[in-house]
Order: structure tokens, then C-alpha cells, then sequence
């Protein structure tokens, strides 16, 4: 079949996220849904996550065995492997899990330094996505780490004895943040060796501490063309390094490290959500729904408990949202998205005339059907995917 035929759902993949809400405390940047971890017993959120993946279950019995699961948070690294090891084992028996998919668990530097690793491994973790964001201690006290430059370095060390695939998250863009500093701590994260790197530019949110930092004058978000400037020096570095973008934010050594339960996320594969706030996109008929489960975890274990369910009524999309999802996420990563599928979705041409403009402004490319952003039009990624949205 081909992807025209078939523009969306589990042909693309299919993953499972788990979001784990509890951190031990609150990073002043976070806009994520997540909970002072306290002295809270993980046992209930664990149950109730097992209950929701089976639920998940009874509404799309035809789906086959999982790609790659995804513990995210929050912060997953708190759970003891033991907890980990349900979830998967749940995961696994319930829909399956594909021998060799990906089972990646975000871990903080000093959960790792701690953890078993070797019984995460054996739980059925194969990837770490570690959150480091900075090598520069003046700059981890800023974001309201709880690690230093030294203690990010030791686990990554640590985490690559037990793991073969291994990313790190960095935070830039950060206020006053110089471009020869960001290079030479670019440099320093590149000796650590590991063989994928996302990389975030901060941005700043409201109702964050650093919303609220910034309405009161305290600090000032670093201005567009400064951000634009180390964005690109930032590609240059990494080009060089032999870790080239794969998406916007995300760097890898080769296609074998690329993340596959994102690109089952920005090629429009089907996966399921469970835990607190979870999303999920599921094509159940032909059909694609968009699920959130409940925010504040009592309500999802309340939920969980009273109704079997820890999310509402999933909505079904209408074509033209189908599309811009498509087209948004499809955009994001450098191999770009076959335009036949947004046509297939929509029955509407999508416009060759602003593609040529935008590919003389070397922004895009346009190949054989497929487009993608180049360098440039990365940065103008939001603007051109609403100019060509259906
Ligand atoms: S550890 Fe991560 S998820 Fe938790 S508050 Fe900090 S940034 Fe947010």
C-alpha cells in the first residue's frame, strides 16, 4: 500500500509514552505536567498505568506489537526498575513488544549516578535520554538543576558503561549566553561521546518561574536574531562533529541513533499515551483520534479506579486538522514528508507555487514528491508550515 493510500496510523509505527509526573523539585523553565515527587508511594501511579494500558487495549484490538516505548516525565529515573519492569512487562503482554524496538527512560544525572542501571537494563530499558542541559555550573544553578557540570559528566560516563545508546538534552539560547562560550561547552559535551544529542533553545512560558522572572524585569529572554545566530553555529559545530540535525532539535551519529519513538511522533505513526496527562494519536477504522488523559494524577488513579479509564472521550480528527499535524510534524525532521499524503488526506492540492517560492528562497527542497526544510528554513519552520497548511 502505498503511504498516499495510507497517509497516517501504525504503518508509520507504532509507540507507547508513559509519563512518570513526579521531579524532585520544580525547574524554574518547566511547563511540562509534573508534581513535587514528596515522600508519594509510586506503587498506585504504576498500578493505574498497567490498568490504562490495557484499556488502551479494548479499543484497538487490531493493532500489532510496539516499536518503541517511551518513559518520560517528569522523571521516570525515580521509578526503582522493579517499576519499570511492570510497566514493560505490561506493555509487552498486552500488545508486544517488537524483538529490538526502543525502550528509552529519561533520567536526571544524579537518579543515574544512584540507579541500578544494570536492572534497568534488565527491565527492558535499551536507551537513556539523559538530562544534562548545560556543562557549566553557573548555568545549572540558573535553570535550577540539581547536578553540576562534574556530576553530569560522571553519569554520562556511567550511563554509557551499561548502555550502547545514550542522548543528551542541552538547554541554549540561554540569557547573555556568548557564542564562544556555547562552543567551547558544545565541544565539552561532544568529548563525552555519546550518540545523540537534542538540543533546546530555551524559551520562556507563562506561568513558569521564569515567566514570571521575566514580567518582573529579572531576566530578559535572549533576543531572536542572537538565538537565530547560535541555532546556526550550532549546526556548524555539530555538522563538523559528525553529529548532523535529523530534525530541528535533535542530533544523531547515524540513522541507527535516531530516535525512533519520536520519528513515529513527526511521521504521523499511531501511539498510545498512559499516565498523567499523556497524549495519544490512535487510527482505529481509518479514522485518527487525539486522547489526553487526566492531568492531576489523583484524578487519573480516581479515574482509573471508578471508571477503568484514566482519559475522557477520545476526539476524532477532521481531515484538514489531520493535515496540519502531518504537515507540521512531517517538516520536522530532514527527511521530510511525501506531499501525496497531506493531498490524501485533505482531496486539495497543496500549493506548488508557494513550494517553488519558498524553494527559490532556499527554504525548502522538493523532490520527487517529498518536502523538507533546509538549513534556513529550519528556523522559519513554524511560518512556512502555517503559509502551506490546508
Ligand atoms: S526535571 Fe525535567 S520534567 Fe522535572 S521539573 Fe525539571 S525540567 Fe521539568
Amino acid at each position: 500500500m502505498t503511504d498516499a493510500l495510507h497517509p497516517f496510523g501504525p504503518h508509520f509505527g507504532f509507540g507507547l509514552y508513559v509519563h512518570w509526573p513526579y521531579c524532585t523539585r520544580i525547574c524554574p523553565y518547566c511547563d511540562f505536567n509534573v508534581y513535587a515527587a514528596k515522600d508519594r508511594d509510586p506503587s498506585l501511579l504504576v498500578e493505574a498505568i498497567c490498568a490504562d494500558i490495557h484499556a488502551h487495549r479494548s479499543r484497538m484490538p487490531d493493532h500489532g506489537a510496539l516499536d518503541s516505548v517511551y518513559l518520560g516525565g517528569g522523571t521516570p529515573s525515580l521509578l526503582q526498575p522493579s517499576d519499570v519492569q511492570k510497566i514493560l512487562q505490561t506493555a509487552d503482554d498486552v500488545f508486544g513488544v517488537k524483538p529490538g524496538a526502543e525502550v528509552t527512560l529519561e533520567a536526571n544525572p544524579n537518579d543515574i549516578m544512584r540507579a541500578d542501571l544494570t536492572g534497568l537494563r534488565s527491565a527492558g530499558v535499551n536507551r537513556l535520554s539523559v538530562g544534562v542541559q548545560s556543562l557549566r555550573d553557573s548555568a545549572l544553578a540558573f535553570l535550577g538543576r540539581d547536578h553540576d557540570a562534574d556530576g553530569a559528566k560522571a553519569s554520562v560516563a556511567r550511563a554509557m558503561r551499561v548502555f550502547q545508546s545514550l542522548s543528551v538534552d542541552l538547554i541554549y539560547a540561554r540569557p547573555d549566553q556568548q557564542a564562544d562560550d556555547w562552543q567551547t561547552e558544545l565541544e565539552d559535551v561532544l568529548a563525552l561521546g555519546m550518540p545523540h544529542l537534542s538540543l533546546y533553545e530555551l524559551t520562556i512560558k507563562e506561568g513558569t518561574a521564569f515567566g514570571l522572572a521575566v514580567g518582573r524585569g529579572q531576566i530578559s529572554p535572549m533576543p531572536d536574531d542572537d538565538q537565530a545566530d547560535l541555532f546556526e553555529l550550532t549546526q556548524d559545530i555539530l555538522d563538523k562533529a559528525g553529529l548532523p540535525a535529523y530534525e530541528v532539535s535533535n542530533h544523531a551519529m547515524s540513522p541507527a541513533h535516531q530516535s525512533v519513538h519520536n520519528l513515529i511522533y513527526w511521521q504521523g505513526g499511531d501511539w498510545i499515551g498512559a499516565g498523567p496527562g499523556a497524549h495519544g494519536r490512535v487510527t482505529v477504522g481509518g479514522h485518527r483520534y487525539a486522547y489526553e488523559a487526566q492531568l492531576r494524577p489523583e484524578v487519573y488513579m480516581a479515574n482509573m479506579q471508578a471508571l477503568g479509564t484514566g482519559w475522557g472521550d477520545a476526539q476524532r480528527l477532521e481531515p484538514k486538522a489531520i493535515a496540519q499535524e502531518l504537515l507540521s510534524m512531517g517538516l520536522r525532521p530532514t527527511s521530510g514528508i511525501d506531499i501525496a499524503r497531506i493531498e490524501a488526506v485533505t482531496g486539495q492540492p497543496v500549493s506548488r507555487e508557494k513550494i517553488a517560492v519558498f524553494a527559490d528562497e532556499g527554504w525548502v527542497r522538493f523532490d520527487q514528491g517529498v518536502l523538507s526544510l533546509t538549513a534556513a528554513g529550519r528556523l522559519l519552520a513554524d511560518a512556512l508550515t502555517a503559509q502551506l497548511s490546508p
